[in-house]
Order: C-alpha cells, then sequence, then structure tokens
C-alpha cells in the first residue's frame, strides 16, 4: 500500500505544529531532535545520534534489497514570524521559514509507518534527520559519522517544500537543482588623513567603490553569458565621519553558480581584480575565502525513476518537469556527492493564496494538504528503490 494511513497523516500535522511552536537552530534542534528519537524508538526503529542533534535511524526490511536514505533537515531560522497562525512561533526572533518542521514530520510519519509494513519492505530504509541545514551545515558531520555507511546506502533522496508549486503537485529535474554558494572578505588598507587633503593620503572608499563595480564585469564580461553567475556584496565597512579619510574598508560577498568548473575558477578572478584595483590607486589588499555547500546535482537515472515512481502515487495530482534550477542553496549536496540523489521540490501553496510568501519570509507559510502528499513519496520510495 502505497497511500499513508490517515492516523499517521493526522500524527504528522501534529508532530509539524509542535514542530513549528518551537524552532530551534542549527546545532540547537534538542527538543526536534528528542521528539523526533522518542517517536522512532516506540515504533522500534534502531536510532543513532550523530553530529550533536542529528539522527540516523535504519529500518531493516524482511526481504533483501537496496538501501535508500531519505533526509529531513530540522533547524529554523532567525526570522520573527508574523502572527496569523494559531500554532506560530513561540520562541521571539525564531521561525520556520524553510519548512524544516514540515520535512522531519513527514520523514518521521513515513518511517513510522514503514516500521509497521517491515514484511513488505524489501532492503533497507536509512532515515536521515539532519541539523544546521541553514548554516553551518549538518551533512558533511553526519556523512563523517557514517550516515551512508552499515549497511551502505545506494541512492539518497529528500523533499523540500515549495510555496511557487501548488499543494499536491512535486517538481523536480535531472542535474543541477541548486547552486554553489561560497562567501568572500575583501580588505582594502589605505593610509587616514583630512578630508581637505586627500593628497597626503590613501583613500580606501572610492577603491571599495570601484570593486563594488568592476566584480560585476566577472559575470557580464569574463564568463559564458549562457552559464549561471551570481557575485554580490552584500556588506560594507569602512571609515569614521564624513571629513575623515577611511584608512580601511572592508566588503562581504558571495558567488553563486551552477557548475563546478566555473565554481573553481571564480576566486583568482575576484583576487585578480581586486588586485589590480589595489595596486593601480596605491593600496594593499587582502581577500579570504570560506567555501560553503555545493551545488545539488540529481542523479538523472535516479529522478527519472521518481518522477516514474511519483506518478502513480495518488496523493499526487502532477509531476512538474522543472526547466531550470534555483540559485538558493542546499548541503544535501554532500550527500547527492557520495551516492547518486535526488532532491524534489514539494509543492505547498494553497490554491487560494496565489501571492504565496517565499521562504525564508516572516510570512511563508504552507498548505498542509502538501503533507499527505509528501508522506506518501517518501514512502512510494522506499517501497519501490530498495
Ligand atoms: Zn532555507
Ligand atoms: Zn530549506
Amino acid at each position: 500500500m502505497i497511500a499513508p494511513p490517515a492516523e499517521i497523516i493526522d500524527d504528522v500535522v501534529r508532530w509539524r505544529r509542535q514542530i513549528h511552536r518551537h524552532p530551534e537552530f542549527g546545532f540547537e534542534e534538542r527538543e526536534t531532535s528528542a521528539l523526533v528519537e522518542r517517536e522512532l524508538r516506540a515504533a522500534g526503529i534502531d536510532v543513532r545520534r550523530v553530529a550533536v542533534t542529528g539522527i540516523v535511524a535504519t529500518l531493516t526490511g524482511s526481504k533483501p534489497g537496496k538501501t535508500i536514505a531519505l533526509r529531513a533537515d530540522m533547524d529554523g531560522l532567525p526570522i520573527q514570524e508574523h502572527p496569523g497562525l494559531d500554532f506560530a512561533s513561540e520562541i521571539p526572533g525564531a521561525m520556520h521559514a524553510c519548512g524544516h518542521d514540515a520535512h522531519t514530520a513527514m520523514l518521521l510519519g513515513a518511517a513510522i509507518s514503514l516500521a509497521r509494513e517491515r514484511s513488505e519492505l524489501r532492503g533497507n530504509v536509512r532515515f536521515l534527520f539532519q541539523p544546521a541545514e541553514e548554516g553551518p551545515g549538518g551533512a558533511r558531520p553526519m556523512i563523517e559519522a557514517g550516515a551512508l555507511r552499515s549497511p551502505d546506502v545506494d541512492m539518497v533522496a529528500m523533499l523540500h517544500v515549495w510555496p511557487t508549486l501548488p499543494a499536491g503537485s512535486i517538481g523536480l529535474r535531472d542535474g543541477a537543482m541548486t547552486a554553489s554558494c561560497d562567501d568572500f572578505d575583501i580588505r582594502i588598507g589605505g593610509r587616514g588623513g583630512h578630508a581637505g587633503y586627500p593628497h597626503n593620503a590613501v583613500d580606501t572608499i572610492p577603491i571599495a567603490a570601484e570593486i563594488v563595480g568592476a566584480l560585476q564585469t566577472i559575470a557580464s564580461r569574463e564568463i559564458d553569458p549562457l552559464k549561471a553567475l551570481v557575485i554580490a556584496i552584500g556588506r560594507i565597512e569602512g571609515g569614521y565621519r564624513r571629513n575623515v579619510v577611511a584608512d580601511a574598508a572592508t566588503l562581504q560577498g558571495t558567488f553563486r553558480c551552477l557548475d563546478e568548473s566555473l565554481r573553481q575558477s571564480i576566486p583568482e578572478r575576484i583576487e585578480r581584480i581586486v588586485a589590480g584595483i589595489c595596486a593601480a590607486h596605491r593600496a594593499k589588499h587582502e581577500v579570504e575565502f570560506v567555501y560553503g555547500y555545493p551545488s545539488v546535482h540529481n542523479d538523472a537515472a535516479l529522478s527519472a525513476k521518481v518522477m516514474e515512481i511519483a506518478r502513480a502515487v495518488p496523493q499526487i495530482d502532477s509531476v512538474v518537469e522543472l526547466e531550470v534550477p534555483t540559485m538558493g542553496a542546499e548541503d544535501f549536496a554532500y550527500f547527492a556527492q557520495v551516492v547518486p540523489g535526488c532532491m524534489i521540490r514539494l509543492g505547498c501553496a494553497s490554491p487560494d493564496d496565489p501571492q504565496a510568501a517565499s521562504l525564508h519570509s516572516p510570512d511563508f507559510h504552507l498548505d498542509e494538504r502538501a503533507l499527505a502528499s509528501g508522506v506518501a513519496l517518501l514512502r512510494a520510495l522506499a517501497l519501490r528503490l530498495t
């Protein structure tokens, strides 16, 4: 039976609301993972703690087969939720604005309902409840703790609620689903002085302004226009007051792209432009890169199978083959680097809300009808792909 039992959906809605009321940040998901652990143990599923608040659980089927891993993330965001829901966040400044409450509840519902049907199950299902997706990243420490081993995982899949798709639909594609996301800090060193005597100083403010503009020429002039690239400076700091030359300035930025070889080429391009501009204006410079999540690439064969399976799930009305990825990032990418992976968007827009708020918005909310579709799909993947 692919369809999830009705009472499990009631539990999923209840868990989701409970988690929504108490959002917790990365590696602090104590109440959330305690709830997950308690419910999994009560259902007789083996549970192991990894990566502080992460949970690895394994359901062994009664017949031999493959091992599929299904992953949910558990963390909330530092956002003040706008009022409206009767189960709104009770923690000031914290909100489940990315739907990870739903991801956790759906995977828990799938795990518990499958545990009751072990006799139907081939192979193994590995459930990964991951901390800190919103940063600094819980996927990598989970992999290092053996989340994809013993038994060795053959494939990994995940759902992410998606407010531009209607509840009851899913969307996916093979190849790139999300962008890589890397950060950089540029520090410019000049010489301070009086604003009235600029010739005695090296002013870092016009140098910073020139760098902001020049970095945009990487995307517009240096790379193939058919390749996606975002370079953004989100923060500039420097100076003391209006009549003092700023002796130092710092720029903080991020770059995102879909292609790994393009990604590898970006630090040299940034460094070269910064070095050139600073040298031209007698300033010193330093550029520091902090590498973040790689791009999620869906495995072609696995994505094709997921689409075929999803089309036969009665709780899913439509399966959309996505034309383009998004420039958002997801640390599921690390799992999908180790074994074939598939990230699936789960529509969560309500039909009576034509302008659904985006993920990470203080107004984000989801149509809970999506939860039944999500649980049904997770169950179908566990039952059909193993
Ligand atoms: Zn997010
Ligand atoms: Zn998310």
